[in-house]
């Protein structure tokens, strides 16, 4: 479950229509200048025709929304149950295949119905890496007492977007492993504002949180019990003497928190209808690259648009934010996108939110949107080994200044600006 927070009530009409109009000439007249000073990092946006090969590389589109990955994880599965740890299995079954790095964080919480076991499920392509963005979603859902509301299953929520983040993950592990291979062996990409190497410093992780919903009401206390865990737990997990963040001399030192670039958290995805808002200035590039991904896609006829679905990333810079997993890392100063259908799906909290609830077609198009926006923020083309040869390993310096030895790769450009 997901909880709107609605500001406290202005005390007349005209007033709230004066702060609206106020706030919106502002954001947007301060749009541009926050979007470029927030941006801290390389963005590396791909050619339409290099776009086109990503998402048609494997694994293939999904045929049904209640096979694969999403047919193992419909079913009731509150935390605590059976249900919740057959999924889990499921989960790291994936991950495990793929070659990544678990870890899982299991504890003991207090709900209103008594002491339930949690477990959060981590996995992180190259754990060495000194910096990550994370994907994120819940895979509980929410807990009903009797029947047939016990039946609850959260097609929307959230099995979809951990299908999404399961699907993701396979159709990144090929491309991850080729940079690894070129950059273990010294042969990592370099060209004009593009070291692979320096690139591949930054790795990717999922977060799959148990616990996100609550048992009785949404409370501080009873909610996102993963998330809470997971924060507190990563807050007081010091990075070790040799990372190169304490190189830095940062004070407090720098724990696992200050290794996450982005925290991109994905819920309430996967019916027919989505319109996701920018809820964080810090981040509203990443809202804004997000939706370039899905308009580039739309534009080359690679995603299969639905009647009247066309937009779904809304301009407005919305204020205040929706209760989710995301809260505890923000409020330890971790940058946030939060990718959340707002309002949520109709089905929301209701037996209706099954496998009728979702649309194929727009699952397609969230997982070619992942796809894209992944890629472009990890600067991942889809190259092959014969695009990617040095004989021998140069600095960056030796090939800025020797133009002739600059390989003509990725079309990858640098759209910083600090
Ligand atoms: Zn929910």
């Amino acid at each position: 479950m997901s909880r709107i927070r609605i500001p406290s009530s202005p005390p007349s009409l005209l007033l709230l229509l004066f702060v609206f109009v106020s706030c919106l000439t502002l954001i947007t007249a301060r749009q541009t200048r926050d979007e470029s000073s927030y941006q801290k990092r390389d963005f590396h946006t791909l050619s339409n025709e290099d776009i086109t090969k990503l998402v048609n590389l494997d694994p293939p589109q999904w045929n049904g929304v209640d096979e694969g990955h999403l047919g193992k994880l419909l079913i009731p599965r509150a935390s605590g149950s059976q249900n919740n740890t057959l999924v889990q299995n499921y989960i790291s079954s994936v991950f495990t295949n793929l070659g990544w790095h678990e870890e899982k964080t299991p504890f003991r919480g207090t709900t209103p119905i008594g002491d339930i076991d949690f477990q959060n499920l981590i996995y992180t392509f190259d754990p060495s890496a000194p910096r990550k963005i994370i994907i994120a979603a819940h895979f509980d859902s929410k807990w009903f007492p009797d029947f047939p509301a016990n039946q609850f299953i959260g097609a929307t929520d959230s099995a979809a977007p951990v299908s999404m983040i399961l699907d993701l993950a396979e159709f990144l592990t090929p491309l991850l492993n080729q940079r690894k291979g070129r950059v273990d062996s010294g042969r990592g990409i370099l060209k004009r504002d593009f070291d692979e190497e320096e690139v591949a410093e930054t790795t990717i992780q999922f977060v799959l949180f148990d616990g996100e919903e609550a048992f009785r009401d949404w409370t501080a206390t009873d909610s996102i019990y993963g998330a809470r865990h997971l924060a507190e737990l990563w807050q007081n997990t010091f990075l070790p003497s040799s990372h190169p963040l304490n190189k830095r001399r940062l004070s407090p030192s720098p724990s696992v928190l200050n290794t996450i670039d982005h925290l991109v958290l994905l819920d309430l995805l996967g019916n027919k209808h989505s319109m996701i808002y920018s809820y964080f200035r810090e981040t509203d590039w990443l809202h804004a690259k997000m939706k370039s991904a899905d308009e580039r896609l739309q534009h080359e006829g690679l995603v299969e648009v639905e009647k009247g679905e066309k937009e779904w990333f809304g301009d407005m810079r919305m204020r205040g934010g929706i209760g989710d997993d995301h809260l505890p890392f923000l409020h330890r100063g971790v940058s946030i996108f939060h990718v959340i259908s707002n309002p949520f799906p109709k089905v929301w909290h209701t037996l209706a939110d099954d496998a009728s609830a979702l649309s194929l077609p727009a699952l397609r198009r969230w997982n070619r949107i992942l796809r894209v926006f992944s890629c472009e923020y990890l600067g991942l083309g889809p190259l092959s080994a014969t695009t990617s040869k040095s004989p021998t390993k140069k600095t960056t310096d030796e090939l800025r200044i020797n133009g002739m030895h600059m390989l003509p790769l990725a079309r990858t450009y640098k759209t910083i600006v600090e």
